[in-house]
């Protein structure tokens, strides 16, 4: 390649990059994947090494990030946030270890590993233990001002259990897997733009001038680094992590100290499966040198340290052609066309249908049936057309059109305007009625084991059930009569139906279905309410006053309430007995679901068996042994091995203090 064409090349570059920057920074849309920005990125990286003399300052490899938004103001960060470079496989690992010991005369070299969270990177301030302000990373020298939106992130504390005279921390708030498979759902079903993975959720939450509607997305935050400290002197990385903990920040239990780059690379290559069942995303790991003092000795580059790398996984993607494309009528009458794949592995399971989300989006991507495509698991949970292959096409493909009618009742579909999705117009639409019942039984909402969606089509179909309240209804006579239904799962599912009737009003409330409410509103709504009959004589003013509820979710209510046929129904569940208030000093709220504590040493204030119980009413588990599995040791007074262990492991450690507090007990 000449001068000229290599300068032509880098120019074309920069400028698609640029476009890309644009995107995924200021508007959390990106277009393409990040593997093949990635590549995008070290093609620009490649030339300009090749070229020195073509590097500019405003080349996309010299800088961070994006523009901070306007709308919010703007915070300097006293120590600039930076990117981190990136080594993709064990090469590029050993290579960063080459240039770390070579750049330190030699020495050895102590390294962390922790895992790279895919959310957003903030910094927290703190003065006198007290937050006083937060910030994103922006362009790496100035970040936007979202203090009110991360106070809504119950992780993060207002104040420190130690007071440090001064302290920026780094960390990154993010969306749990969970949290952006609903609200995905929830935004397809209102008609509006999906995100494409959770780290745009979490940076479109986190980016909102209404710090309400931050504070309905259930965010989370890890930190993992110290960038100012005033009052309290830290050597290594790994005792600045410890610090961390102890000032009762978050942070991820899963990182390890390693003696050599082997040990890196082995748990590098672990997690690459590992990552999956994880409850957030995770986007490779982040290799640090642990000695401060080395750290320092190693220095910056423009964009990033010499000191840390970031270990990013292989794509998680797939060719495969589509089959067909087919429509599914949702429970308020969304259509949403899936693609039908030829089953294919991506990721560790074998995937057969992609959500194609609305006409815009297959307009936009140009996906046809028989189009042979690459596909990409976003957020790991819902797998996505990224690209068509278009030279593949052989001219047989047919273009998809969504249908003028219901597919499932025939009646008229419409787009409103300002929204993406085709509704189907049919009050008596049975694939709207079929999706509410399967809404109302799940496990969140009424719970009712033994009735999948199978048997809802059966009742459906026999016209045993109309509306949900009529699951409280049945007659035993009348269900063994149903194909494949004997008498004792008859009595199964009637004894399960007349136990959902004790459940707590807020999944009643979430169970009924009410667009924009969903069980965590359900659970707010309970609280303030406190019954059914109090929430639906509610006017608007005074829904809008429960906390985390929006102006798009208090009308809704209101609405729904209002229509006689959903009135009805309340009456009718009213007469049948369900709940229809919140119990006397409420079950404890699940806080701890899926965490595995393990207890070791004596504690103050709970006998063992208490500290037990008190994990267990909040959905937590406890095991008697420390494992890689476990996320929490709790430590009382002369604790046993299990605390050298848990240390070992690097799990998270918690004083009597840290417990109580992570119980929500009050502290005197
Ligand atoms: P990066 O994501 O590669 O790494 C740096 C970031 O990692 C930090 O800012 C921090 O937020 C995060 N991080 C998570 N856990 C961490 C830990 N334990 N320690 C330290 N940092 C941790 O770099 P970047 O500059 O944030 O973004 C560049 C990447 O963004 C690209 O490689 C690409 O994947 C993606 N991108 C994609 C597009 C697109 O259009 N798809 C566009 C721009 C950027």
């Amino acid at each position: 390649m000449s001068c000229q064409e290599a300068e032509k090349k880098i120019n074309d570059l920069r400028e698609i990059i640029n476009h890309h920057n644009y995107r995924y920074y200021v508007l959390d849309r990106p277009e393409i994947t990040d593997a093949q920005y990635d590549q995008l990125m070290r093609e620009l990286e490649r030339l300009e090494q090749e070229y020195p003399a073509l590097i500019t300052p405003d080349s996309p490899t010299q800088r961070v990030g994006g523009q901070p938004l306007t709308g919010f103001g703007t915070v300097r960060h006293r120590v600039p946030m930076l990117s981190l470079g990136n080594a993709f496989g064990e090469q590029e690992l050993r290579d960063f270890d080459r240039r770390v010991r070579s750049g330190l005369g030699g020495e050895e070299v102590e390294y962390v590993v922790e895992l790279k969270i895919d959310g957003l990177a903030v910094s927290l301030t703190y003065e006198e233990g007290l937050f006083i302000q937060g910030a994103t990373r922006g362009d790496g020298e100035t970040g936007e001002d979202i203090t009110q939106n991360l106070k809504t992130i119950k992780a993060i504390p207002l104040r420190l259990r130690k007071e440090v005279a001064a302290l920026d921390v780094r960390g990154e708030a993010y969306l749990p897997k969970k949290e952006f498979q609903r609200l995905n759902e929830e935004r397809e079903e209102a008609g509006e733009m999906t995100f494409a993975n959770p780290r745009n959720a979490a940076a479109g939450s986190l980016r909102q001038l209404d710090s309400r509607v931050t504070a309905a997305r259930s965010l989370r935050a890890f930190l993992y680094g110290i960038g100012y400290i005033e009052g309290i002197e830290v050597k290594t990385h790994s005792q600045g992590l410890d610090l961390l903990r102890e000032l009762g920040l978050p942070v991820n239990p899963h990182f390890r100290i390693f003696p050599s780059i082997d040990g890196v690379i082995d748990h590098c290559l672990s997690w690459t499966e590992g990552r999956h069942n994880l409850p957030y995303e995770i986007d490779g790991l982040v290799i640090k040198v642990n000695s401060l003092r080395q750290q320092q000795e190693l220095g910056f580059t423009a964009k990033s340290p010499r000191w840390a790398i970031a270990y990013k996984f292989p794509a998680e993607q797939a060719v495969t052609q589509v089959e067909d494309i087919i429509v599914r009528v949702g429970r308020t009458g969304v259509l949403t066309p899936t693609a039908v794949l030829k089953p294919v592995l991506v990721a560790g399971s074998t995937v057969s249908r992609a959500t194609l989300h609305n006409e815009d989006i297959i307009r936009e991507k140009d996906i046809r049936i028989g189009d042979t495509v690459i596909i990409h698991k976003a957020g790991d949970v819902i797998p996505e057309v990224v690209e068509v292959l278009k030279d593949k096409r052989t001219g047989q493909e047919r273009v998809f059109e969504i249908p003028n009618v219901c597919p499932e009742c025939g009646t008229e579909t419409v787009r409103l305007e300002g929204e993406a999705a085709v509704r189907c117009t049919g009050l008596a639409c049975p694939a709207q009625l079929r999706e509410a019942f399967i809404h109302f039984i799940s496990r969140d909402a009424m719970n009712i084991e033994g009735l999948g969606p199978a048997v809802v089509t059966q009742l459906l179909e026999a016209d045993l059930i109309q509306d949900v309240a009529d699951l409280y209804y049945l007659d035993f006579a009348e269900l063994i009569k149903l194909e494949r239904m004997g008498s004792k799962s008859a009595q199964n599912l009637l004894d399960a139906i007349a136990k959902s009737k004790e459940n707590s009003l807020a999944q009643l409330i979430f169970a009924l279905g009410i667009r924009h409410v969903g069980s965590r509103a359900g659970k707010l709504l309970a609280k303030h309410f406190g019954s059914l009959d109090k929430l639906m004589a509610a006017p608007y003013e005074e829904i809008i006053t429960v906390p985390e509820v929006g102006t798009k979710m208090a009308e809704s209510m209101v609405q729904f309430f209002h229509q006689e046929d959903n009135r009805r129904v309340v009456e009718k569940l009213k007469a049948a007995g369900v709940r229809m208030e919140e119990e006397q000093g409420a079950r404890e709220e699940q806080s701890l679901a899926g965490l595995i504590f393990v207890v070791t040493g004596s504690l103050e204030g709970f006998s063992r068996k208490e500290a037990q119980e008190a994990i267990e009413a909040r959905g937590g588990k406890v095991s008697s042994s420390v494992s890689k599995k476990t996320n929490y040791v709790v430590v009382g007074a002369d604790p046993g091995s299990k605390y050298d262990k848990a240390r070992e492991l690097g799990i998270s450690i918690l004083d009597e203090e840290g417990f109580k507090k992570l119980l929500g007990i009050n502290q005197t």
